[in-house]
């Protein structure tokens, strides 16, 4: 089976990955695991920047996550960050669900320092998919409680001087994670993100997916390709119309900007992040003032 290509997306982002194993974390909802998932090639941090040199000017943005935890090996996350700080003009972003250690905070810190000496962003996000029932979802012992992502969110603010984005994606049906639950996950974290990102759910059509996370999908859900991965295979794309707005709606309570997807949360902050105040430079962030297009209202 041929490996995954980087796709450009309409808004010039590309979502890159380290490679090299299929990821231990394993995520019950993680579509690493469907059948006949294609998988990034394994490439050295040099070798993948030199690739996307080749997008030119339409690369707008590069996001540091793709099929494997980026931060399994932090020395490779942070080389690729720092090589692509210096080789490309672009927006950056890395996603992790471990906690980085305090030693990789320096350089990551210079590569921030770089990004916005050149006018670019460095963005850290931290993904939490639940609050409480988090164990089900995340079944490696190497991943820290909710709470504790929360506090790393708050040190890529305060050590970084970077902005945060809570990644609660995908956003799960509420069998798995309860309204109530959102609630205490978005009130924790809403004070050390700039953005919350939820995400739309993908299922495999085999039904791995549903399997491991021990739901039943059955009223006939649209099918169709990844807009933002290059897979062969098509998806179920479930639509949880509800969980979504009760989401929105906690953020827009709290004045918290939430997308499903990150380039109207990119957008956002590249028009109004303020870096000395650590914060949107925005007296009321609602009505968003960037749009989310994948929201259907
Ligand atoms: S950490 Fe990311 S790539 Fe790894 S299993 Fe979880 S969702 Fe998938």
């Amino acid at each position: 089976m041929d490996h995954a290509k980087y796709l450009l997306d309409r808004g010039g982002k590309v979502v890159v990955s380290l490679g090299g194993a299929r990821c231990p974390i394993n995520c019950a909802h993680c579509y690493v695991f469907a059948p006949g998932f294609q998988f990034f090639p394994s490439r050295e941090p040099e070798h993948i920047v030199r690739d996307l040199e080749s997008f030119g000017s339409a690369l707008t943005a590069v996001y540091l996550s793709g099929d494997i935890e980026p931060f399994l090996e932090p020395q490779a996350a942070v080389t690729f960050l720092a090589e692509a700080s210096q080789k490309l003009d672009c927006d950056l972003l890395f996603t992790t669900r471990l906690i980085i250690e305090h030693r990789w905070f320096p350089p990551l810190r210079e590569i921030a320092d770089r990004q916005f000496a050149k006018g670019r962003l460095l963005v850290g996000c931290v993904s939490i998919p639940a609050w409480d029932s988090y164990r089900r979802i995340e079944r490696s012992r190497r991943v820290a409680a909710p709470a504790e992502r929360v506090q790393q969110l708050g040190r890529f603010l305060t050590d970084l001087r970077i902005p945060t984005m809570l990644a609660a994606r995908p956003i799960l049906p509420a069998e798995v994670v309860s309204p109530a639950e959102y609630g205490r996950l978005i009130r924790a974290a809403a004070p050390h993100s700039t953005v919350v990102l939820g995400e739309t759910l993908f299922l495999d059509t085999d039904g791995v997916l549903e399997r491991r996370l021990g739901i039943s999908v059955e009223d006939s859900p649209e099918i169709a390709k990844m807009s933002f991965f290059d897979q062969e295979r098509e998806w179920k794309v479930v639509d949880l119309r509800e969980q979504v707005d009760t989401v929105a709606s906690l953020c827009q309570k709290l004045d918290k900007p939430f997308y499903l997807r990150s380039m109207p949360g990119i957008e956002l902050i590249r028009g109004y992040w303020d870096r000395d105040r650590l914060d949107l430079n925005l007296a009321s962030t609602y009505p968003l003032p960037v749009p989310d297009f994948e929201m259907k209202h």
